[in-house]
């Protein structure tokens, strides 16, 4: 158990605190007098009633009696625990937050072991690449410097099976530390090893502490997987550090902009070629709790991806996670790169003014979303448009309610060649189930019942569908709900206790996900086992990728191509 916070550095925090800058992150505050003043978040209003006064700390709302500090704000706002909330407060500063020794003799803390050996994995990962000629000439050719390998402490695994278990697991305990770690793995009959062999090594460091929780591993060839990432372990949580922040936030001020990418090397190299504060996720997609710390270190985020479909779907999957950030004074942006760079490879080649040139080319959240979604449908049939609306409605609803959703939904009426009000009425639109996303699995008529019928299975079987859904087979299928087919086995391989209402749980945000709990309500089906239903599932996954291939050929044949011919 780490200690106690001191009061004495609550009080000092909360005395520097600027309460305006803090909520201001968060809401649009105008200036009132010696007062700001806001829409409320914590209740629906048109007309401002928040008031935030900066010489004593506090925040008050006059319609649903809200109030506090700038501790207890981060708390209503971003559901923090207390601890969390001076955590976060004090990260904004750029504090460290101090804890009191428990006056007992401290028991020694777990985690303490597992940061010990990780920096000791560390320093042999960097003696290993001051001694490889091929880690140095690898870099060399990614056009890595001396100084940049040591400002990220990137260091290499040697290509052994055991440099970090013979040097570091001296004991028994020490072995199971390791494997704790995550820097050695046991196989089925017991023998361990290295994770790491022969990779590039970039230490994965928390923020503001700078320790070393994990590291990230990337192949020197071609070889796979790519990058190979620490597991989850009690000190590394991929869902809430990013790579390169610690690294960041040794420049003291707030960062103007905090750029977001993908990869390792690209944050290496940004940095390298002067393009300051970038970060990684950490082979996820940017999550939520990824958000909620960027907003407090700076203004504006820009989310820059590589221009391959790879890349446009960790965008897509960035806004989705960004739209309730939407509006305020945090700017956030979406830059896709021209297709086949990446931002290593666009700073590296073109240098750091053509990459901010292209930077301030982003697009602003509500034009990306308006964007991407004009392109994934064909906005000139009435299915397309009524597709986009069902996808849109979802994603509307996630920002933030107010003068900014309402500019949102002005440029989706224009896109939808709608008028306003029309939208706002599909909109308010609450309880019907969604009929768009309904026309969609109408589509065709024939194929409609086996579609369904898988959907419903999967649903109602998920382990079955985990089974049967292999990528490949799935990813051929082209009949209308196909995409909703899909996204359901994806749901379903995620869980590993096969429960219906955990899968569901996790399509809760999915466009269609009212569709999918009345599909669930149905009654069940006349398959009575997980046996039978993987059966069953295979046969009519079968059925509709031949069905999926003859339509593609047909296709072909009308375009004037021979069936065989073009990318499958
Ligand atoms: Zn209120």
């Amino acid at each position: 158990m780490a200690g106690r916070i001191p009061k004495s550095f609550i009080d000092d925090l909360v005395g520097r605190a600027d309460i305006v800058e803090v909520v201001g992150a968060r809401v649009t505050l105008k200036r009132a007098g010696s007062n700001y003043k806001g829409l409320c978040p914590f209740h629906g209003e048109k007309t401002p009633s928040f008031i935030v006064t900066p010489s004593r700390g506090t925040y008050h709302c006059f319609g649903c009696s809200a109030h506090g500090t700038a501790i207890g704000f981060l708390m209503a706002y971003d559901n923090l625990e207390f601890p969390e909330a001076v955590e976060a407060l004090a990260e904004m500063m750029g504090l460290e937050v101090p804890r009191e020794s428990t006056g007992v003799p401290e028991r020694k803390d777990d985690n303490e072991d597992l940061y010990a050996l990780l920096r000791e994995a560390d320093q042999i990962y960097r003696a290993a690449l001051r001694s490889s000629d091929k880690a140095i000439a690898y870099l060399k050719k990614r056009g890595i410097d001396g100084p940049t390998a040591g400002r990220f402490g990137i260091g290499y695994a040697p290509d052994a099976w055991d440099t970090v278990l013979k040097q570091l697991g001296t004991s028994d305990a020490r072995i199971a530390k390791l494997l704790q770690a995550g820097l050695v793995v046991a196989n089925d009959s017991g023998r361990k090893y290295d994770r790491f062999r022969d990779r590039i090594m970039f230490p994965i460091r928390n923020s503001p502490r700078g320790q070393i929780i994990g590291f990230g591993g990337r192949v020197l060839d071609s070889g796979e997987p790519k990058y190979l990432n620490s597991p989850e372990t009690p000190v590394f949580r991929k869902g809430h550090e990013l790579y390169g922040l610690y690294e960041a936030r040794q420049t003291p001020g707030r960062p103007k902009q905090i750029i977001v990418t993908e990869g390792y090397l690209d944050v290496a190299s940004l940095v390298q070629y002067g393009v300051e504060n970038a970060v990684a996720t950490l082979g996820t997609a940017t999550t939520a709790e990824n958000l909620r710390r960027l907003t407090r270190l700076t203004d504006r985020i820009l989310f820059c991806f590589d221009g391959d479909r790879a890349g446009r779907a960790a965008a897509w999957r960035a806004l989705e996670t960004a739209l309730p950030y939407g509006g305020g004074t945090l700017e956030l942006k979406f830059l896709l790169l021209p297709e086949g760079d990446d931002p290593d490879s666009f700073v590296r080649t073109k240098g750091a003014d053509a990459f901010r040139a292209l930077a301030e080319k982003a697009a602003p959240l509500s034009d990306f979303l308006v964007n991407e979604l004009s392109a994934r449908v064909d906005m000139g049939s009435v299915d397309g448009r009524s597709r986009f609306q069902a996808i849109a409605k979802p994603l509307l609803k996630r920002l933030p309610e107010g003068t900014y959703r309402a500019a949102v939904m002005d440029a989706f009426a224009t896109a939808l060649r709608l008028k306003p009000d029309v939208l706002d009425e599909l909109m308010s639109d609450d309880k019907e189930p969604s009929r768009a996303a309904e026309r969609v699995m109408h589509g065709a008529a024939k194929r409609k019942t086996v579609v369904q019928k898988v959907i419903n299975l999967a649903l109602h079987y998920p382990a079955a569908a985990a089974r049967t859904g292999d990528s490949q087979r799935l990813a051929a299928l082209n009949q209308p709900g196909a995409d909703l087919l899909r996204r359901v086995f994806a749901a379903a391989a995620e869980i590993t206790d096969g429960s219906t209402a955990r899968v569901l749980e996790t399509l809760r945000d999915d466009p269609d996900f009212q569709y999918l709990e009345r599909i669930v309500a149905e009654p069940p089906l006349a398959i009575e086992t997980e046996e039978d239903a993987a059966k069953e599932l295979a046969a009519s996954l079968d059925h509709l990728s031949e069905d999926a291939k003859r339509a593609a050929d047909v296709a072909r044949i009308i375009s004037g191509n021979r069936p065989g011919t073009g990318p499958a």
